[in-house]
């Protein structure tokens, strides 16, 4: 070693969602140690608030599941929920790492009952459902949260109604006065798996998000329709809480503009003729628009996008919508755009649309504590981003879950290696 130190057989993972959950498993199940370092209350990341997912469509706790299982059976993975890395030094081999975990204010002797929540008349917006509805202040993240505890917002624990919902515990679970603390970690090598979250759709201001109730984006889509979304998974108007007639698809949306994302996603195409499904699932005669420059689905899934393709009653439409207003008296929304094959100019009715927003790395925004190489788009230049330290998954790239896979495992393979060679 370069500095002469002990080499720590310790991995350190950053983000629970797809990627990081497969490097911890991989690493774990090869022997090593592994710490889990989640900001959520729960693991899974993005892929937990899906309705269904490719290529086999299918829940996503399917998968979920299977991992969640492999992380309790297996001693070697500790994991942090609520929890961020702070600070990385060190070198390969041998690094130090400090973690904050903020307070759950719930401790490991809740047993999910929900009394706690029962209590509580304190509501906040619900972010698993991209706050499309409200949530108790005492709270599951969702109802397959792993962990399977609940959480006090900080607004709750200040207020008057506090004493009542730690009363309404009957397993002394709650702790008020819980603080957030620090970890000192001592570790060989880092992956870092943070991901991606939606582009800002207020920041496409000719689409109106934010100021047409029925324009929504993407990932809301897949919240709506999910058995455990704001409407019990019923795609419904938000306006109106009627059933959409005519949907838009907008591809895209911010996607390849140098103004918002340049770069593809890679995803939304697949995504959006994905949701084509749900609704046809709901609306056997609803009518469908996808709006798109070219579509971009990979090969692999041939055989799903002809069979989506193949519904009469969906129609792709070659152009980039340029504005969408709205009609105040129905909330109708009036999409123009020109059709790139005849140069015709169009204005189109519909009663709902989903922006098909793409995926932004959260490394654009919150970097990691550590000096490494971004590309221009926010995203970590390279699986090996510096000696000892490996990205996967979205924070490399925008991916699929299958990428996302292969992805985590090739990090930890690295990870591995990092240490072993020493
Ligand atoms: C509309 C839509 C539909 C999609 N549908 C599909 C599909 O059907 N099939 C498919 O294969 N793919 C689909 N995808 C893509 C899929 O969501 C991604 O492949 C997947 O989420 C990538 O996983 P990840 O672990 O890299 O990132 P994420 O899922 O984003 O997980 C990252 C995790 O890191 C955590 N985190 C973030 N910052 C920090 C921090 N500073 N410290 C600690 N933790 C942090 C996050 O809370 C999160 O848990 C879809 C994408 C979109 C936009």
């Amino acid at each position: 070693m370069a500095n002469g130190g002990t080499v720590s057989q310790s991995i350190l993972v950053v983000g629970g969602g797809m990627s990081g959950l497969t490097a911890a498993l991989e690493a774990a199940e090869a022997g090593y140690d592994v710490y889990l370092v989640e900001k959520n209350p729960y693991l899974g990341g993005r892929v937990a608030q899906l309705h269904h997912y490719f290529p086999k469509l299918c829940p996503p706790y399917c998968g979920l599941e299977i991992n969640f299982r492999r992380i309790k059976t297996n001693p070697r993975v500790r994991f942090f929920t609520m929890a961020e890395v702070q600070r990385i030094s060190g070198e390969e081999g041998n690094m130090d790492v400090t973690v904050k975990i903020n307070p759950r204010y719930v401790n490991e002797k809740c047993t999910g009952c929900g009394k706690c929540s029962e209590a509580c008349t304190m509501e906040i917006d619900n972010p698993f459902n991209y706050n499309m509805n409200k949530m108790k202040a005492a709270y599951l993240p969702h109802d397959m949260a792993f962990p399977m505890r609940f959480v006090l917002d900080p607004a709750l624990v200040k207020s008057v109604e506090a004493q009542k919902v730690k009363e309404a515990c009957t397993y002394d679970a709650i702790e008020l006065d819980m603080a957030a603390k620090t970890v000192d970690l001592k570790v060989g090598a880092v992956v870092w798996a943070t991901g991606w979250k939606p582009y800002d759709p207020v920041k496409l201001e000719s689409y109106g998000f934010g100021k047409h109730p029925n324009v929504i984006t993407n990932v809301m889509m897949e919240r709506l329709a999910s058995w455990n979304g704001p409407t019990q998974g019923k795609i419904l108007r938000p306006s109106d809480g009627q059933p959409p007639k005519n949907i838009a698809f907008v591809q895209c949306a911010g996607s390849r503009d140098q103004n918002h994302l340049p770069f593809c996603s890679g995803i939304c195409c697949l995504a959006s003729l994905k949701q084509t499904t749900y609704i046809r699932e709901q609306y056997p005669d609803a009518k469908v628009t996808i709006f798109f420059i070219d579509i971009r689905a990979t090969d692999r899934l041939e055989d799903f996008v002809a069979k989506v393709k193949s519904d009469e009653n969906l129609t792709l439409f070659k152009g980039k919508v340029a504005q969408i207003n709205q009609d105040d008296a129905t909330k109708n929304l009036i999409l123009r755009v020109e059709d790139t094959t005849t140069e015709k100019l169009h204005e189109i009715t519909v009663d709902m649309v989903v922006l098909a927003t793409g995926m932004q790395p959260n490394t654009a925004e919150n970097p990691l504590p550590t000096s490494v190489a971004y590309d221009d788009y926010g995203f970590v230049a390279s699986l090996k981003a510096k000696p000892g330290v490996f990205a996967a998954g979205c924070t490399r790239t925008p991916v699929g879950v299958s990428e996302s896979v292969q992805d985590g495992t090739a990090a930890a393979l690295k990870a591995i290696q990092s240490i072993v060679r020493r």
